[in-house]
């Protein structure tokens, strides 16, 4: 995304506002922040759908899921909403570069 930092939305909120410079190519960057912390109940129907529609376009996908796994973060994070990071970790036995590459195995299939 070629907007400048300057630009982003909502300052410490944004999924791009954590991390490391990856977060200069994030497909989020300039989207509303809502759409990444929407209200209601994670488990309900289309929770986060939007959010994760441009995080399946995004460049930086893998780098943003391993930052999310490491430090825990509200909403939606490499695609991906906490309780699936959660499931993620778990399944990977707390190793976030494997839970990264599990992550990604499972979008290839
Ligand atoms: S994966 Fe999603 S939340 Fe993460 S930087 Fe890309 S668009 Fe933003």
């Amino acid at each position: 995304m070629a907007a400048g930092v300057a630009s982003l939305p909502a300052a410490g909120r944004v999924p791009v506002a954590g991390g490391g410079e990856w977060r200069l190519r994030a497909a989020c960057r300039g989207e509303d922040p809502e759409l990444f912390f929407p209200p209601g109940r994670e488990d309900g129907p289309g929770w986060g759908a939007r959010a994760r529609a441009v995080c399946r376009r995004c460049a930086v996908r893998r780098d943003c899921l391993a930052y999310a796994l490491a430090a825990p973060e509200e909403g939606v994070w490499g695609g991906l909403p906490p309780a699936g990071r959660e499931s993620l970790l778990r399944r990977a036995k707390g190793d976030v570069a494997r839970a990264v590459e599990l992550a990604a195995a499972g979008r290839a299939r």
